[in-house]
């Protein structure tokens, strides 16, 4: 099981970050179906759903997971001690391009969070080893992102690959909300490199299956 030392110091959570070897989260549990895109939905009560096209889950209801999954995307757990409410968010390039961290801090400020007080967690997923890509995705990233030099690497030898660090993008976005560097978790392993452990469509292709990650608010 895949845990961040970050939020496993609060009794008043569980979380886990998932791998193909885990059991089903525990229930009542809020999955959903996304859609790369940045609709970010509040969960009002404590019953098991799938919530249709949003890439983001927030809640300050108690006893029920949130869950998100990725085979390569970034799944990112959010919590405010203080406000006590959880988010789980899927963050692949087009939602990372998107500034998907950025609005979910943006959210939790409008539901009166502070950013001092919010930890983050980001899990793992194709990393800077392994996440080689084209103008498609290295264009619109240059576009979005000012500090798109901190992350976007030139391939060593061909001209036409960058190399993408996509937890650091989600980083540096979260640090633009003001979220605290120290309140901020990444999870070191890639779902590409570590077969043994993860799914990933780069490495599988399509015909990959997913892994599960939550937070639940006890
Ligand atoms: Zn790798």
């Amino acid at each position: 099981m895949i845990t961040s030392p970050l939020l496993t110091q609060f009794p008043e959570i569980m979380h886990r970050f998932g791998d193909k070897n885990d059991e089903a989260p525990l229930e009542p549990l809020v999955s959903m179906h996304q859609v790369h895109g940045v609709h970010l939905h509040s969960v009002q009560d404590s019953k098991s759903q799938e919530v249709e096209g949003c890439d983001a889950l927030l809640s300050s209801c108690r006893d029920v997971s949130l869950a998100v999954k990725t085979a390569d995307c970034v799944p990112l757990l959010f919590f405010d001690p203080v406000k006590k409410t959880v988010a789980a968010v899927h963050a692949g390039w087009r939602g990372t391009v998107k500034g998907m961290a950025n609005k979910t801090v943006q959210m939790m400020k409008q539901k009166g969070s502070l950013p001092a007080d919010i930890r983050v967690a980001i899990g793992p997923c194709i990393r800077d080893c392994c996440f080689e890509v084209h103008h498609d995705v290295a264009n619109p990233l240059q576009k979005q992102m000012l500090r798109w030099r901190e992350v976007l690497i030139p391939h060593a030898t061909d001209k036409k690959k960058w190399i993408l660090d996509l937890q650091e993008c989600n980083r540096l976005q979260l640090t633009e909300e003001g979220i605290i560097p120290e309140h901020i978790d990444v999870i070191p392993l890639c779902t590409s490199c570590r077969d043994d452990l993860f799914h990933s469509v780069r490495r599988d292709g399509d015909k990959a299956g997913r892994m599960m990650s939550f937070i639940r608010l006890l």
